[in-house]
């Protein structure tokens, strides 16, 4: 396993020939991104235009199979990227995309026996703290007695192998499943994974939704009672695909009070809306300022907006997480705040939260 290289990689792929013109996708530079972390392979074809996506889907198959026939490989995670059809620099914006959508890979809701409920946790926008909310809920879940999993689907910053402190890769199953690592006795997946930071891919709409589909699916998860997904922030057609595909039981929608991370909340909303998918709230993180030498509280963001909006749409208010530096420094150490004893106010907050939550995904069970 360890003299797996880009080389033998590439290697395995030369046979592999473009669809349309019939020349070597290895020879025309069309395979990018090779990503090799201990037997789990990533990489990405190139293609003219995100329209042609359809016509590629045999081929990206093909090279996923091909890679997962070399030895030493335990998964391979292949993608189509449209970077020669891009105008912008870096990763596409998830809010992007509109064409592309229009030509999203044909594919009906997929099936996950043995997951009882499906909690997507999402944003309209980064940095608000979507999957620091997404583990807390996790965790509360857990505490409770479910049996729990968490599936970060973030792959603009993936970041909940960090929050919960895992270095271990997932390993290859007898069924050809990944087994995920388990952190605070969950199972936990995610993107960040398959794929190299330090050179985040070109993600396009329907591309990103079918890797992500494959982390639900090709993961080995058990029984499960609730699978926690940390989406992608956005609303983007690579986030309505998902919440298409996924039998989602219901969402929460995380925004700090600020009136434009407020205005993206809103989007949420009608993302879901739109999927029937039942809202089953919205948090508030970043609430208020809580101070840790006086416990004085301020409304720096102007506390209470995201209950606003959330009567105004006609949907739940399940709490406010304040903005404390003890969420992060827990979050550094990968342990969630929810299960930090030393804080019991913030240990409630998101206690409350995850109660909320637990009732709803049990009456739906
Ligand atoms: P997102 O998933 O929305 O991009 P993260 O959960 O990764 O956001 O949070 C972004 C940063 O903000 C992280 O460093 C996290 O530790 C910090 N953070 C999130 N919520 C809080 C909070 N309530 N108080 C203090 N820091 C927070």
């Amino acid at each position: 396993m360890s003299d797996l290289s880009k080389e033998t990689i590439q290697a395995a792929l030369a046979g592999l020939k473009d669809p349309i013109s019939g020349e070597s996708l290895l020879e025309s530079g069309a395979i990018k991104g090779i990503v090799i972390r201990g037997g789990n392979v990533g990489l990405s074809i190139d293609i003219a235009s995100p329209d042609l996506v359809n016509q590629y889907e045999t081929v990206r198959l093909e090279a996923e199979n091909i890679v997962k026939d070399v030895a030493g490989v335990m998964s391979a995670t292949t993608v189509l990227t449209a970077e020669r059809a891009s105008d912008d620099k870096g990763p596409a914006a998830p809010t992007q995309g509109k064409r592309i959508g229009q030509h999203a890979q044909p594919g009906g809701k997929i099936s996950l026996p043995n997951i009882r409920t499906i909690l997507v946790v999402a944003s309209g926008k980064g940095g608000v703290g979507k999957s620091t909310v997404a583990v807390n809920i996790a965790a509360g879940l857990k505490s409770f007695g479910l049996k729990v999993g968490l599936l970060d689907a973030d792959i603009y910053g993936p970041s909940v192998p960090k929050l919960l402190g895992i270095n271990e890769k997932p390993q290859m199953g007898d069924n050809d499943k990944m087994i995920p690592p388990v952190a605070h006795s969950m199972k936990v997946m995610s993107m960040g994974f398959m794929v190299d930071e330090e050179a985040p891919l070109v993600w396009r709409g329907p591309m990103m939704a079918g890797a992500m589909t494959q982390l639900f699916t090709d993961t080995d998860w058990g029984e499960l009672d609730v699978l926690v997904v940390d989406m992608p922030p956005g609303t983007g057609d690579a986030q309505l695909t998902l919440a298409q595909r996924i039998p989602v039981t219901g969402a929460v929608i995380v925004s700090t009070p600020q009136d434009i991370a407020l205005i993206d909340a809103k989007k949420g909303f009608q993302m879901f809306q739109k999927t029937d998918v039942p809202i089953f709230g919205i948090v508030e993180n970043m609430s208020y300022y809580a101070c840790p030498k006086c416990g004085d509280r301020a409304e720096i963001f102007g506390h209470g907006g995201a209950k606003e909006t959330a009567e105004n749409y006609g949907v739940e208010f399940l709490g406010g997480i304040p903005l404390h530096i003890s969420v992060r420094e827990k979050s550094d150490q990968g342990s969630p705040a929810v299960l930090d004893r030393n804080n019991e106010a913030l240990r409630e907050a998101f206690l409350s939260i995850a109660e909320q939550v637990q009732d709803k995904l049990l009456d739906a069970m």
